[in-house]
């Protein structure tokens, strides 16, 4: 069934759906995922279509639903998702509308009324809403012809935004008096939530196309041992027009990251389950609106954050596993222009992980199978291979050995024989009796004489004050590589360090620990390789103003307007007239219309004050 192709009869319809995806969007093509996904739905076939975050999964039931004779329903998790896709349809032309506790009763009803008079293409509804009688007593009055279920592995506790009011969309759509087409959508591939999404949706000989999960324009990278504070710092203030976001773990880490920033002048703002409604709204609309650069969030930021622009994500923690790690850092470069996105690796994390998982879920099994996918994130961190290719393997796809994209790629490496500082600091370990953590055991090897070391009597080791001279955190991020490449273990319970079996062999002189490390001098200069996403120019500059003045005028969040990629495609194109502005890619007939001739005088501008200073330079 897989990726199977709908069948060719529709050609026509597809035809039209390419003149839609023109007039209403301003592309030229549906991308290659995106193009099978709107043949088997205008075809009027279920289907499950499983695209990685960015892939223009919206499209895809959009244009069907432009397509078919009748309303379409898209059920949606979030407010603020249901929001964005409606101000951004409206923008485009297009009649959609939301229902969701936002409104009240009586907008609710005018929405349905209009619905069921078929003013409206697509209406997005809360899945909570099945439950209203009114809702459903005009919903049989509709023509609803396709159903269309974004974020669909919230239908599954296997995935990780399980939400019991989607289980009630397969009895609803069994009520209708006509059954719809269904189309469902996410970018979690696990077998199991795919299994279920099918079960529990009640999917019909369903066509189920999973898309390449690659994200070419997104660079991974992996800081082990780094201090993080420094590092965000460093990164921020050299992005300082660019949107990012910072996970982690936990609220009191998001606190202190977004206190660190604020402290240093950065436009940043938090998000996380313990600040209240009105506080996360604002925030959430302020990052969106491009009033705050930076977001600081847990996890609970982020699904159906519809933001195209964000150009980085860093995790200041490690997640709980690779699924979750690549949906979150996926929320960069959604508009397919460069991303940048950086895990900031401490071995602490993964006990903070593992306690999270240990203390939230009882089921054994379920434990076991988290502690699994825990551990594949982690050995993801210590990956010396590409990054890139350690992620589409995980979920099962090809890739070749190198993408020369990535951190472990484009590092510059040496190989560097480690042999007797490890054994020095394995013999440390030793003699510390394998029942402490890294820092006090680089303290005692750099010959630290605080009171901790003295309290144990650790100055009287042997190996007391072997890499004397050497700064702390040097001798810290030797041992974490040492652990890292599998030769220490940090002990869950105590983050105690142990020995593995590989580190006697070393002990004993059989082997010899060669590491292949960046070259030094290691973070700054690597920090300054983000050159291919620089994003400056002063036309890209102008028309990002100019973007944000109408964005505020109409009270929209700037992506809405255009997207980067869209400023991106105008900077190349530099067109002249409203007929060369609408080859520009996302310039669809409405969006020339209202923002064509406002672009155009910024280019027409900043070409005069160009060709200005060549003919000042020239004389
Ligand atoms: P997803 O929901 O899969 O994460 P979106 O639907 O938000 O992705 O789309 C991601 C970005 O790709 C948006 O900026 C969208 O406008 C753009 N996009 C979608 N389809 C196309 C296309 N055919 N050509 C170019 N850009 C596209």
């Amino acid at each position: 069934m897989e990726n199977k192709s709908a069948a060719t009869n529709g050609a026509d319809a597809l035809e039209t759906a390419r003149a839609y995806l023109r007039r209403f969007f301003g592309y030229r093509e549906f991308r290659p995922a995106q193009k099978p996904v709107v043949e088997s739905l205008i075809d009027g076939r279920d289907t499950l279509a499983i695209m990685p975050t960015g892939a223009g999964k919206s499209v895809c039931f959009q244009i069907p639903a432009l397509l078919s004779s009748g309303v379409a329903i898209i059920f949606s998790p979030l407010i603020s998702l249901m929001k964005d896709q409606v101000d951004s349809l409206s923008g485009q032309g297009i009649p959609a509308a939301f229902i969701n506790s936002s409104l009240s009763p009586g907008e609710v009803a005018r929405t349905l009324a209009d619905a069921e008079a078929g003013q409206i293409r697509l209406l997005y509804v809360a899945p909570e809403r099945i439950d209203d009688p009114w809702f459903a007593e005009a919903v049989v009055r509709m023509d609803v012809a396709l159903v269309a279920v974004d974020e669909a592995h919230c239908l599954s506790q296997w995935g990780h935004d399980f939400r019991p009011s989607y289980r009630a969309i397969a009895p609803f759509i069994a009520s209708l008096p006509k059954r719809p087409t269904v189309g469902a959508f996410t970018a979690t591939a696990t077998p199991e939530v795919r299994d279920d999404i099918v079960r529990l949706l009640g999917l019909r000989a369903p066509v189920i196309h999973v898309s390449g999960f690659d994200r070419p324009n997104l660079f991974f990278d992996v800081r082990r041992g780094e201090d993080k504070n420094e590092f965000l710092l460093r990164y921020v203030n050299a992005h300082p027009d660019e949107s990012g976001i910072i996970y982690a773990a936990t609220r009191k880490q998001t606190d202190a990251v977004y206190s660190l920033l604020k402290k240093h002048g950065v436009s940043v703002g938090r998000y996380h389950a313990g600040l209240s409604d009105e506080e996360r709204r604002k925030m959430q609309e302020d990052f969106l609106y491009d009033r705050l650069a930076v977001m600081v969030a847990t996890n609970a930021f982020g699904m159906g954050i519809d933001k195209s622009n964000v150009r980085y994500v860093v995790h200041y923690n490690m997640p709980k596993n690779v699924e979750a790690y690549y949906q979150e850092a996926g929320r960069a470069g959604r508009d397919g222009e460069p991303g940048r996105c950086v895990l900031l690796y401490a071995p602490g994390d993964v006990q903070t992980q593992r306690f999270l998982i240990d203390s939230s879920i009882e089921d054994e099994a379920r434990r076991a199978y988290e502690n699994e996918r825990l551990q594949r994130m982690v050995d993801y961190c210590h990956t010396p291979g590409c990054l890139r290719r350690f992620i589409l393997e995980y979920f099962g796809e090809y890739a070749p050995e190198r993408c020369e994209n990535c951190g472990s790629c484009t590092a510059e490496t040496e190989t560097v024989d480690l042999t007797l500082d490890a054994q020095k600091v394995f013999s440390c370990v030793y003699r510390m009796r394998q029942h402490f953590g890294i820092s006090l055991v680089a303290q005692v090897l750099s010959g630290s004489e605080n009171q901790r070391v003295k309290q144990f009597g650790f100055e009287k080791l042997s190996t007391f004050g072997l890499f004397r001279g050497r700064p702390q955190k040097a001798v810290n991020l030797l041992i974490q590589r040492l652990v890292a490449t599998g030769y220490l273990t940090v002990e869950s319970e105590h983050s105690t360090l142990r020995l593995l079996p590989p580190s006697f062999s070393v002990l004993k002189g059989e082997e010899k620990v060669l590491l292949r490390l960046p070259k030094e001098p290691e973070p700054s200069s690597r920090s300054g390789k983000a050159a291919p996403l620089e994003m400056s120019g002063a036309l890209f500059d102008a028309l990002r103003q100019e973007r944000r003045r109408l964005a505020e005028k109409e009270n929209v969040p700037a992506f809405i307007v255009f997207s980067d990629a869209t400023l991106r495609d105008m900077c190349r194109l530099q067109p002249e007239t409203l007929d060369e502005m609408a080859e520009v890619k996302g310039v669809g007939e409405q969006k020339l219309r209202r923002y064509g001739k406002a672009f155009l005088t910024i280019i027409r501008e900043n070409r005069q004050t160009t060709n200005a200073k060549n003919a000042e330079r020239r004389t």
